[in-house]
């Protein structure tokens, strides 16, 4: 299995499911084992997380406007969007310093 590395150190980070779950650039991200910098998903994966969402608000507006029975529909679109985010994160992409201004 691929283990990410670490921009700063070029150390081994994590695996698939951790790096899906680091959040986007200015979340604060998972933390470096090696040098305790904070890491997090890159730039191309906030462009494809955006342009799922608003891929899902689209359906969701089509949903609304032309499904008698919408309700179902609603929350699934909802959790595939979220899955999709996820195993994009998971899959592809490189880790990147997280932007996150503390203050
Ligand atoms: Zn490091």
């Amino acid at each position: 299995m691929k283990k990410f590395k670490c921009p700063y150190c070029k150390g081994e980070v994590c695996g698939h499911l951790k790096k899906s779950f680091a959040g986007s650039l200015k979340s604060k991200g998972i933390k470096c084992p090696h040098c305790s910098k904070r890491l997090t998903n890159g730039t191309v994966s906030a462009y494809v997380n955006a342009g799922i969402w608003t891929l899902a608000g689209l359906l969701e507006i089509g949903n609304f406007l032309f499904v008698e029975d919408y309700g179902m529909n609603f929350v699934l679109l909802l959790i595939y969007a979220f899955v999709l985010c996820r195993l994009y994160d998971a899959f592809f992409g490189e880790l990147e310093p997280s932007m996150r201004l503390e203050y």
